[in-house]
């Protein structure tokens, strides 16, 4: 049975750390892409990343509504297009921010049975995908608010 994680909101420090690449894709990371695929489910978020969970491990995951998609150690092989949405955060409750993506990636990572797999994203999943990878790299989308959107975030908190 999957577990629900706790996510790490905002200024958690290992949301600022650069995660660290898997060996494999073992039960253990089996069974943290179920966990991470529930937590996401469960937060009503599109999008997971290990580091949300509190570990510095490069996996990720994501359901825009077709069925989650898992990756670990993700690495963008490709971007195209540009497009501007407005992007929430499980970590940032309460934040929307307009961020600005290519608006196709082709994502190269092992799947959740370890197999190596491209993904060729547009649009919406491949924002999410981008999102995610930003969080393995320590960011947020904290940093593509205005002044005044941060001002007005913290003043929240
Ligand atoms: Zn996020």
């Amino acid at each position: 049975m999957a577990k629900i994680l706790q996510i790490k909101t905002y200024p958690a420090k290992i949301l600022r750390k650069i995660a660290q690449p898997i060996a494999e894709v073992a039960q253990e990371e089996k069974e943290l892409f179920e966990d991470m695929v529930a937590t996401m489910h469960n937060g009503e978020g599109v999008g997971l990343a290990a580091p949300q969970v509190g570990l510095s491990k490069r996996m990720i995951v994501a359901d825009i509504g077709d069925g989650p998609v898992m990756l670990a150690n993700p690495e963008v092989i490709e971007v195209k297009g540009r497009d501007r949405m407005e992007e929430g955060c499980l970590s940032l409750p309460g934040a929307l921010v307009k961020v600005v993506r290519p608006n196709e990636a082709t994502i190269k990572g092992l799947d959740e049975n370890g197999e190596t797999v491209e993904i060729k994203a547009k649009g919406l999943l491949a924002r999410v995908l981008l999102h995610e990878i930003d969080h393995l790299n320590g960011k947020l989308i904290l940093e593509r608010m205005s002044l005044w959107q941060k001002i007005r975030f913290k003043l929240k908190q």
